[in-house]
């Protein structure tokens, strides 16, 4: 792909996701009344709306449109994600100055975690956005890095993980936000950044597989042979992962 069909990429993505965000605006202010100030979904909108917006005027450069992109959620998102979504997006944008690679891709999306938890100081099992990407990130690596998959089979594992992490958000009690001044009642209630941080991948997901022309499935355990179920695997290395 060149840089051109790769801002193409980028500039579609960002529409899926305003869309996508758009449609879910009731549904991630219903998990924020629970556990928040039921803003989530109409901050969310709004930013990504502003994104839209921005980038009619931004040239066509992956790393630039990023920026963009997280530029306009910094400035219009407010409350704690707009911060962590915004600013996360701009400084990892840096790595995709030599545009969308696997490599770059990787560097983006560690950098992207490690930005999120130096500025909102959560770690996962604290019942926030960080429980969604955490999994998402060490499993696309994992995916490219370690099994030899291609972006977009890694992208499928990675939406899958994150899927995992957002259900694993309902039973913990909040430590980070404004949901954990709710103690033990948060536990219960899905974690509404964790669960926008899935649709938005979901979308890049989306647009991936339709400029990587490919066809995985969502489902990581779908590519699991059957076979390799029936004796106990043997755990190849503890890496801490989640
Ligand atoms: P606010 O909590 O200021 O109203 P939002 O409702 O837009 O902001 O976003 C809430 C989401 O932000 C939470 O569901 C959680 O995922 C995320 N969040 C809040 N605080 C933190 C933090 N310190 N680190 C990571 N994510 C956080
Ligand atoms: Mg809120």
């Amino acid at each position: 792909m060149d840089r051109d069909t790769q801002s193409d990429a980028i500039r579609e993505a960002a529409e899926a996701a305003a869309d996508r965000i758009a449609e879910e605006k009731t549904h991630l202010t219903e998990l924020d009344s629970a556990i928040g100030d039921a803003d989530h979904g109409a901050n969310m909108d709004r930013g990504f709306r502003a994104a839209l917006e921005r980038l009619e005027d931004a040239d066509d450069d992956p790393a630039e449109l990023v920026k963009t992109i997280g530029v306009a959620l910094v400035s219009e998102v407010g409350g704690a994600a707009g911060p962590l979504y915004g600013g996360s997006l701009m400084k990892a944008s840096g790595e995709l100055e030599e545009g969308l690679t696997a490599e770059s891709t990787v560097a983006f999306a560690e950098r992207y975690l490690e930005t999120v938890e130096e500025r909102g100081k959560a770690s996962v099992g604290d019942k926030t956005m960080v429980d969604a990407i955490t999994p998402a990130v060490h499993t696309y690596k994992k995916s490219i890095e370690v099994d030899d998959c291609d972006p977009l089979e890694a992208l499928g594992k990675a939406v899958d993980a994150a899927e995992r992490g957002v259900a694993f958000t309902t039973p913990l009690r909040a430590k980070k936000g404004r949901a954990s001044y709710l103690g033990w009642r948060s536990v219960g209630h899905q974690d509404p950044g964790a669960t926008s941080t899935l649709y938005l991948l979901e979308e890049v997901f989306g647009v991936a597989r339709e400029y990587l022309d490919g066809d995985v499935e969502i489902d990581a355990e779908a590519d699991v042979d059957p076979e390799q179920l029936e004796e106990p695997a043997v755990e190849d290395g503890a890496d801490g992962g989640p």
